[in-house]
């Protein structure tokens, strides 16, 4: 399909994306993961653009942070460093976990020319009263993009803003249940899908998931494969994709705090959009990064493999992510007890050797044909 094409060209070259927004005359704001409120930026006419780090070689960046901290927010500041996100006007970093809080801190020294903007975020986000916290954080980010854009804030603007991601939210995730039905999609190009939303504009994107919609309706699906759910923060690496496909899996659904996570919630305009934003970030779950005594996202890993047909579960654990490495032990005692084989790899952005990887993933293959 043509249409995937483009998903992986964008994937493959965000600086390509960036240059091109940036020779439109647009203001380009890199947004770090797990949730920032990308609907205020957008509605400032402003586009963001995801920084989830890259493969990338760590040297001038090490100097900032202990060796034992995720790759993610090293490979972001290295990145920084070497020019790569030159020409944005901001980078916004959620509070979401002690690695993210530490990098708002080192970029601000490490990346002078490159404004940090912080979103602090209330642990305990149910609550009534964290809607108060939740907004003071949003209105800290108002207050620097309006310095940094020379434009104030727009209730109105706002409102389309949200509409626009709820638009590309529902078009993700109609894509995920057709996805589901084609084994002939490789793993690669449904990552590809997912990557490119993080760097494209949410209308782009969306305009290609409709494209991508109507060739899936109308394609005959392929062969079956073994299906798989996948779990981690990120799954990007093109080499682990590969040994995915070689093996004849398919990722049926997943739970990637940069993928589907990032799509399941929906803003629920009520009252002012300020406040409705803040309820979005309070009504969303099932994620490490967000402070829950029940630990549900275990119960809902298993729900999701039952749900889709999954011969088992691949975690994919992000080196020295402490929300996820706590999260694991559960995981695996919940999928052992549902009779689910699940299988865990350890990566991070700087992996080259994959063969105990392959190894890993050939037994797991071996224990789902059984
Ligand atoms: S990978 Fe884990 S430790 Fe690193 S930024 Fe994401 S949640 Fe934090």
């Amino acid at each position: 399909m043509e249409v995937l094409k483009k998903f992986e060209e964008a994937a493959k070259d965000p600086r390509a994306i960036l240059d091109r927004y940036l020779r439109e005359g647009k203001d380009v704001v890199l947004v770090a993961p797990v949730y920032t409120p990308e609907e205020i930026v957008h509605s400032f006419g402003m586009v963001p653009m995801g920084a989830w780090g890259a493969d990338t070689q760590l040297n001038g960046s090490k100097k900032y942070f202990p060796a034992f901290i995720c790759s993610i927010v090293q490979s972001i500041v290295e990145l920084g460093m070497n020019g790569a996100y030159d020409g944005v006007k901001a980078l916004i970093v959620p509070s979401l976990c002690d690695s993210l809080k530490v990098l708002g801190e080192n970029w601000k020294y490490a990346v002078p020319d490159i404004p940090f903007i912080p979103m602090t975020y209330p642990q305990n986000r149910k609550p009534e009263y964290a809607l108060e916290y939740t907004k003071a954080g949003y209105r800290r980010v108002i207050s620097d993009l309006e310095k940094i854009s020379g434009k104030g804030f727009d209730e109105n603007a706002l409102k389309v803003s949200i509409e626009v991601y709820n638009e590309h939210n529902r078009l993700m995730r109609e894509t995920a249940e057709e996805l589901r039905r084609h084994p002939e999609i490789t793993a690669e190009e449904r990552s590809a899908i997912y990557k490119s939303a993080t760097f494209l504009r949410k209308e782009e994107h969306s305009a290609l998931l409709k494209e991508l919609l109507q060739e899936l309706q109308a394609a005959t699906p392929g062969r079956e494969k073994i299906r798989i759910v996948t779990t981690g923060i990120l799954a990007d690496s093109p080499s682990l994709l590969q040994i995915l496909d070689e093996n004849g899996l398919q990722i049926v659904a997943d739970d990637i705090a940069a993928e589907s996570r990032q799509y399941k919630t929906d803003c629920v305009l009520e009252g002012d959009a300020l406040t409705s934003l803040a309820r979005k970030f309070s009504a969303r779950d099932n994620c490490s990064v967000l402070y829950d005594v029940k630990k549900s996202r275990v119960e809902a890993i298993v729900d999701l493999a039952k749900k889709t047909d999954a011969g088992g579960v691949l975690m994919i654990l992000t080196k020295f992510c402490d929300p996820e490495e706590f999260d694991y032990p559960l995981i695996r005692k919940a999928c052992e007890k549902a009779g689910l084989p699940i299988v865990e790899i350890e990566v991070d952005r700087q992996m080259e050797n994959y063969e105990q990887a392959s190894t890993i993933i050939e037994s797991f293959r071996e224990m789902m044909e059984l």
